[in-house]
């Protein structure tokens, strides 16, 4: 990125915060993409950059994705991050989330953050302790608590709507499923697949956790190399970035590609060849909302419910099928459709949002 304002404008960011402290030594950067739908949400990271560039970037860049990932999920919110320049093992996190939580309280709910990479719901606490802006929290302080098993779920679901489009039937059972990653989100797409009467194949570079996914529900277990291999029907990545790439694709034997993993496509250009190959691919940050969606289903309706939560994130069936009705519409790639739809929903909403209520001279 040669120029901020050059890449603010290319993809018609609203606000770029720098925040700072010298005795702290706390450098932190907050992003705001658009709030068109509402204020500006999404996760706080703590990183090692090798420059101020690159945290800006990533912290744009984040907080764009958050935009397309709330819009596309139907959630009323908008795109935000924060980024912290520091050691991700830091061990002054109390006055280090606390000022960043008096930063974030400036904003007076512009932005609303939470847990990502680097950061712990410990370090929601303390964020909290200075603003009330913070979604991820832990169920005592009135949040939703650990959210990968609705992750899971809505992993599950989208696997639904893709087996319907390629099998002509939404039913799981009996399908093989090769699961990469055991790690929160992937354990419980192990467990809520063998509800649902899949055969699960699985792998991760942690061998105690395939021992224990092999002993609890009786899946089997391959090399993590090997999974790329393996005669299966659906893929789901849930484990790392950038797996679908030119190695990956020339072994792949699956019909669907479905799992949590965010930025699945190394390059864009893999999304097409997905689609050459006739492999359908659940657009990541689509199929993996679901613990997004149930994290912020408490914001302004008094609180979390199970039930509510549960409801909505199901509803990533429905999300998945629209994204097949716009690529069969514009003949694009499922990844490509899954941009227009939120496009289109920021669009509209917008159009609604023209009509205020009072209007004043
Ligand atoms: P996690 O760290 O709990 O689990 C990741 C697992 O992948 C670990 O068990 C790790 O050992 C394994 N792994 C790493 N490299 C591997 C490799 N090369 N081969 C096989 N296994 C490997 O993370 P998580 O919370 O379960 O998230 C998994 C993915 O889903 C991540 O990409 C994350 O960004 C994404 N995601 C998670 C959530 C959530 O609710 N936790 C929500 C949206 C997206």
């Amino acid at each position: 990125m040669e120029s901020i304002f050059a890449y603010m404008e290319k993809y018609d960011y609203e606000n770029l915060f720098l925040c700072q402290d010298n005795i702290l030594d706390f450098k932190a950067i907050i992003a705001i993409h658009d709030t068109t739908l509402g204020p500006a949400t999404g996760g706080c990271r703590m990183w090692r950059y090798d420059t101020e560039m690159h945290a800006i970037e990533d912290a744009l860049r984040l907080a764009r994705g958050m935009t397309y990932k709330y819009a596309a999920a139907g959630v009323n919110l908008g795109g935000g991050k924060a980024v912290i320049m520091a050691d991700p093992s830091r061990t002054d996190r109390e006055p280090i989330f606390r000022t960043l939580g008096k930063f974030i309280n400036r904003l007076g709910g512009k932005y609303l953050t939470g847990e990502d990479v680097g950061t712990t719901l410990k370090d929601m606490e303390y964020i909290h302790m200075e603003t009330e802006y913070v979604v991820t929290l832990p169920t005592y302080l009135g949040g939703a608590g650990d959210i990968s098993p609705m992750t899971a779920f809505g992993v599950t679901r989208a696997m639904q709507a893709c087996c319907k489009r390629v099998f002509g039937s939404e039913d799981i059972q009996g399908r093989t499923v090769a699961v990469q990653g055991l790690g929160a989100v992937g354990s419980n797409v192990v467990e809520q697949l063998r509800e649902l009467g899949a055969c699960s194949i699985v792998t991760d570079i942690d061998p105690k956790k395939i021992d224990l996914m092999v002993e609890k529900y009786g899946v089997k277990k391959v090399a993590p190399e090997g999974i790329y291999d393996v005669d299966c029907e659906i893929f789901c990545p849930c484990a790392l970035g950038g797996i679908i790439n030119d190695d990956t694709l020339a072994r792949l034997k699956c019909r669907i590609i479905c799992g949590s993993a965010n930025n699945q496509l190394s390059e864009e250009r893999h999304g097409d060849m997905l689609e050459e190959k006739n492999m359908v691919y659940a657009p990541d940050y689509i199929a993996n909302a679901g613990g997004t969606i149930y994290d912020t289903d408490r914001l302004g309706v008094g609180g979390v419910s199970h039930e509510r939560g549960r409801e909505k994130v199901s509803r990533i069936y429905e999300n998945i099928e629209r994204v097949f009705q716009i690529a069969d519409r514009d003949q694009v790639p499922t990844y490509v459709a899954a941009d227009r739809m939120a496009e289109e929903r920021i669009r509209r909403i917008a159009e609604v949002k023209k009509y205020v209520d009072d209007l004043k001279p």
